[in-house]
């Protein structure tokens, strides 16, 4: 079966404005005839430049984070509404840093999807388990909670919306990404997860930790992988965009 692969790239706290400018400009250009779904997740002061730059192109732009209130008195936060206004169609909602740094729960995770949902935009819900809970076996225990905590909140029209992403804590930024067997493992539960929660929703998983274009390959031919949420190698215009290419010649193969 054909898919559309999404090929999304977290930039994370990275890039001068002259530095996200040229890594916007040259995967906009590099990217002209892919078939996937590319998504550039810049630092919020960057969002605008970098919507001028994709429009009327393949590639969107999303937001790596969000308040889940719609206004008020929360010094230095982003409502989702003010992040639909820019430009963007998609944010991150449970990124394994934004739960290890600054304190964010099942709970918040769960808000913050919601509120991403309601502005409009499509929220990539980020899931994994940590080294600790994949040595002692709990990874499944650890996704279904994670993956229950967001999804009974969410309505049943809205649930088409959504994008998981499946990280790994411990192969983040480590260089030691899942094998394709591990992910695909784990990608299969989610899928069962989500035909439980509603059977009629297609929704992509993305597999994210330490992906680059020497493992794409593998993990992008897996059943239930359906892209990738990439962090350093997104910060590389021509990685970036050898790993799009891989997913786009996939898609070709299959059609
Ligand atoms: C990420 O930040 O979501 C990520 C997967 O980072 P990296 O690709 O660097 O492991």
């Amino acid at each position: 079966m054909k898919k559309t692969y999404t090929i999304a790239g977290n930039w994370k706290m990275n890039t001068l404005s002259n530095e996200a400018t040229d890594l916007a400009q040259s995967i906009r250009q590099q990217s002209a005839n892919s078939n996937s779904n590319i998504i550039l997740i810049p630092p919020f002061i960057h969002i605008p430049e970098i919507v001028r730059i994709a429009e009327k192109s393949r590639v969107h732009v999303g937001a790596q984070n969000c308040h889940y209130e719609k206004k008020g008195a929360y010094t230095g936060e982003i409502s989702a509404e003010m992040i639909a206004e820019s430009g963007c169609a998609y944010v991150l909602a449970g990124h394994s840093e934004r739960r290890q740094y600054f304190g964010e729960t099942d709970e918040i995770v769960a808000l913050k999807t919601a509120a991403i949902l309601e502005s409009g935009m499509k929220p990539i819900v980020c899931i994994g388990e940590t080294l600790n809970e994949r040595q002692e076996g709990s990874t499944l225990d650890v996704i279904a909670r994670q993956f229950r905590a967001f999804a009974s909140h969410i309505e049943n029209s809205l649930f088409y919306k959504i994008i998981i992403a499946y990280e790994p804590v411990w192969a983040i930024g480590t260089g030691l990404a899942a094998t394709h067997q591990q992910a695909q493992e784990v990608h299969g539960f989610i899928r069962n997860l989500i035909i439980s929660a509603n059977p009629i929703a297609y929704i992509p998983i993305l597999y994210g930790g330490s992906v680059t274009d020497a493992n794409a390959a593998e993990l992008f031919a897996q059943p239930d992988i359906d892209g990738a949420l990439i962090g350093g190698a997104s910060l590389k215009s021509d990685v970036f965009c050898r790993i799009i290419s891989i997913a786009d010649n996939i898609n070709k193969e299959l059609s």
